[in-house]
């Protein structure tokens, strides 16, 4: 133990930081798989490496580190690995701008090293973050889903599932970005509104309405309701496309809503979802007249090669020629976005490789997971509910796992490599055996590359230790963290993969955060440049405080607006704390032998409150309300501990009384406990106080079990922190210096209280308890008049109506007459207009009197 001439005055948050994250060792957070501890594993997100970490992914890690650090102290074998979750467009768009090529421009193996190598630079630039947070990583649980360890697991997946027949591939409409090249998911849509043009125009002689004139190409049917009277017989007729002049039928469905426009509507291949509906009912044609580029294709006749901007400026420029175009009018509508680069979506008819949704399985075992907070389940439940397609998971990029197939040029047969060969890229590498339908030898490798979800959605069983086949050993995991954002992406495929491959359920909890939003209360973007970063935080306050801000920013799942207030307000706490602790270890220095038993009111009273605190830490902790257990630790520390208790027992440590070391006994448990419920929240800190505390690291020591009851003490404290408390406020009103000798006081409660001379030393005053009444004698010493009353009731007679009162004898103040007289008028007393003062004896003292509740204070004048 370090003597506290030896602890600085400030607490150099920095050094101190430094210090400890240099000190302490990475192999001390391995998940040991000998241990015969529970264990607990944690399927962590595995971040997309940009290169900044940024202030919501700190949120979430924050929550991540609290939880890892408390199980540990619980006595489990915690796994907290780290994942990178590296392929992907961004990547690709960042080496395409870096270098100025295209990704054409480099054999796709060449583009491949380019986007691993920036990958590689970024990773390290997020660790060096992450390690300055002091974030428990599990280091040797690192992955990352590019290099060939992870992303054989994730080509082993793709051929289980494919021969399970939950993967195939199918010519079907997909959402197709025309700017990244590639088809997206559903959950990778985004919809946004805006403010598009309906153009009404003549169709064959029946007006319809579109907002995607360029699409007339791609015009397979005109669609009516059934019930319409204005198109009564007309099912079944052929009309003539304007401009392109093909023909196409008149179908009806009750679907058309016969309201919007003329209530007839073209059907395009394919203009919206509805389209792809219809399409696929009235077994209609497909007329391709958009292409991966988003350009016109020949279909589109003299419109090909244009854009579909162009094209539609040239569409409409021809009705108008055509005198077709009858009128024009805005639209709002919501359209269909790629998450990545927000261009409008197509939907595309491609050959695409897709994973079927078994929506009951899924949900069957998402009820099997305990969801925190519990509301966040019915997200889940509506995106599975509304799920019309499969999962789309083929990509026309190149930085991705490549899918693991060959076509037979011969026979087309699809030819898979042993799982034994993984990982192989089909473009390069060739089946070893021939063809085994023809016999064959010369193959095309499949050219499309996975979603990079289908990497991430296996982490859960890379981290439990799958192989590759059969159920990994540690499966399933107990808990995975991740934001409210990727719901119906991470949290849906992962449960999908789990149960298709392994069959069951991945995690027994999964815990649902929230976002970080700007000061300004929005999203945190570049335009509205009200980012924050985590280093900036840092730096100015370091992490205990952004790790703090974190814990008591909100109630977990819902947003948090970032406020520097709150950082500010987190640092301070900590500069308190550390005074206190300064403090306290000044007092224990003086502190020889074993602990003494702790046997005074008020240091019982201190344990009690401890007691109830780490009941109170521990429930919230345990129900991950990281909010709720940064409140109970900074009201005991603040209130009860610096406040309440400290300034009452200040007296009795500065005495060289035999009491002291039932105080330095409660300090030292107290500032013990303490030490380890903040361990967790802000690590540095409570490293710091217990190296100098106990000469041991507090992160190997276990959450404190501590429990101490005392009814009495607590009900005796109470009264006692109580009284000092009213007594100081007493001494302030009267505009005494805190410490000035207040003479002597009597404290009258119902039950015997024995303090220790605490009230008298804290109060400067002669201070004994009684648990009897004071005799206390009333005498009236003036008089109270309410002019309120006085004022607009008597007027003129006012004054002299205060004179008669003043001359009045006291007991006709305490019991007013109903009227009094003045010279020889008569005047009645109004009621309230006065009361009289009182003042009381004890034994002939004058004294002062307090009454808190059941407890009667008497403080006597003359001392
Ligand atoms: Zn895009
Ligand atoms: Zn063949």
């Amino acid at each position: 133990m370090s003597p506290s001439h030896q602890l600085p005055k400030n607490y150099d948050i920095e050094e101190v930081e430094r210090r400890w994250q240099s000190t302490w060792r990475d192999e001390d957070n391995y998940f040991n798989p000998d241990s015969q501890k529970p264990r607990f594993i944690i399927d962590t997100p595995p971040p997309y490496p940009t290169g900044n970490f940024h202030i919501g992914n700190a949120l979430n890690w924050c929550y991540i580190d609290f939880i890892a650090r408390y199980k540990r102290m619980r006595g489990f074998n915690v796994m907290f690995p780290q994942g990178w979750d590296c392929h992907g467009l961004p990547t690709e768009v960042k080496v395409e701008e870096t270098y100025g090529i295209t990704k054409n421009d480099v054999p796709r193996e060449k583009f491949r090293e380019m986007c691993r190598d920036l990958t590689i630079g970024n990773i390290e630039k997020m660790r060096t973050t992450m390690r300055r947070l002091g974030f428990s990583t599990d280091w040797s649980h690192e992955y990352i889903t590019m290099l060939p360890e992870y992303y054989k697991k994730t080509q082993a997946s793709f051929l289980q599932m494919l021969k399970a027949g939950d993967i195939y591939q199918s010519e079907h409409p997909v959402n197709f970005c025309t700017r990244c090249e590639t088809a997206i998911a559903f959950a990778e849509v985004n919809y946004v509104p805006r403010t598009t043009t309906l153009n009404y125009f003549d169709f064959d002689g029946i007006e319809i309405a579109t907002t995607r004139p360029e699409l007339l190409a791609a015009c397979v049917a005109v669609a009516v309701h059934p019930d319409d009277e204005r198109y009564h017989g007309m099912k079944g007729r052929r009309l003539a496309v304007p401009i392109f002049e093909h023909e196409v039928p008149v179908i009806e469905d009750v679907a058309v809503d016969p309201g919007f426009g003329s209530g007839a509507v073209m059907i395009c291949t394919f203009g919206d979802k509805t389209d792809v509906y219809w399409w696929k009912q009235h077994h209609l044609d497909l007329r391709k007249a958009i292409d991966r580029q988003g350009v016109m294709t020949a279909a589109a006749g003299p419109y090909a090669g244009m854009s579909s901007e162009a094209c539609r400026k040239a569409i409409l420029h021809d009705m108008e020629e055509a005198g077709i175009l009858k009128r024009q009018e805005e639209l709002e509508q919501r359209v269909g976005t790629c998450w990545r680069c927000k261009t409008p979506i197509e939907i595309l008819s491609e050959r695409q490789w897709f994973v079927r949704v078994h929506r009951d399985d899924i949900l069957d075992a998402a009820k099997k997971i305990s969801w925190t907070p519990e509301h966040m389940f019915s997200r889940m439940e509506n995106w599975a509910n509304s799920m019309e397609w499969d999962w789309c998971i083929s990509r026309q990029r190149i930085f991705a796992t490549p899918i693991p197939v060959w076509f037979c040029t011969t026979c087309g047969e699809v030819v898979l490599p042993a799982e034994a060969d993984l990982p192989i890229d089909p473009t390069v590498d060739k089946p070893r055996v021939p063809c085994p339908r023809c016999g064959g030898s010369d193959f095309i490798g499949e050219k499309d590359v996975l979603d990079t979800w289908m990497d991430s959605s296996i982490s859960v069983l890379h981290v439990t230790g799958w192989d590759g086949s059969g159920k990994p050993p540690l499966f399933p995991a107990q808990i995975r963290p991740q934001g409210h954002d990727i719901i119906r992406t991470w949290a849906f495929y992962t449960i999908l993969r789990a149960k298709a491959l392994v069959g069951g359920h991945p995690w027994d909890e999964i815990l649902v955060n929230g976002m970080v939003l700007g000061e300004d209360g929005f999203k945190m973007s570049k335009s509205r440049s009200n980012i924050i970063a985590p280093e900036e935080i840092v730096g100015q306050y370091g992490a205990d405080a952004l790790r703090q801000w974190g814990a008591g920013g909100a109630a977990i799942g819902s947003d948090i607006m970032f406020n520097w207030n709150d950082v500010v307000a987190a640092s301070r706490f900590q500069t308190k704390l550390w005074n206190i602790f300064r403090f306290v270890m000044g007092h224990l220095d003086k502190e020889t032998g074993e602990p003494a038993p702790v046997t005074e009111l008020i240091d019982r009273w201190l344990l009690v409150r401890l007691s109830e605190t780490v009941a109170e830490v521990t429930a919230a902790m345990e129900g991950y309300q990281f909010d709720r257990a940064l409140k109970a630790i900074r009201e005991f520390a603040w209130n009860t501990l610096a406040d309440d208790y400290v300034e009452i027992v200040k007296g009795r440590l500065y005495a060289d009384d035999s009491s002291r070391a039932s105080a330095c006994s409660a300090l030292r448990t107290t500032m013990d406990v303490l030490c380890r419920l903040l361990a967790p929240i802000i690590p540095h800190f409570a490293e710091e106080c217990y190296h100098n505390l106990a000469a041991r690291s507090v992160h190997t020591e276990t959450w404190p079990d501590f429990a101490y009851a005392d009814d009495e003490a607590r009900r005796h404290g109470d009264l006692l922190v109580k009284t000092v408390a009213e007594l100081r406020r007493y001494k302030h009103d009267k505009g005494m210096a805190l410490n000035a000798p207040l003479g002597h006081v009597m404290i009258y409660a119902s039950e015997p209280v024995d303090d220790a001379g605490d009230a008298g030393r804290a109060l400067a005053a002669d201070a004994r308890w009684s648990a009897g009444t004071p005799r206390l004698e009333e005498v009236v010493s003036g008089v109270n008049f309410n002019m309120a009353i006085i004022g607009p009731t008597l007027r003129k007679q006012a004054r002299g109506f205060m004179e008669a009162v003043q001359a009045l004898p006291p007991e006709l103040l305490k019991n007013p007459p109903a009227i009094v007289t003045i010279g020889d008028e008569e005047i009645p007393v109004p009621p309230g207009s006065f009361t009289p003062k009182v003042a009381y004896r004890v034994a002939g003292e004058e004294v002062d009197v307090l009454t808190l509740g059941d407890v009667i204070v008497t403080i006597g004048h003359s001392s």
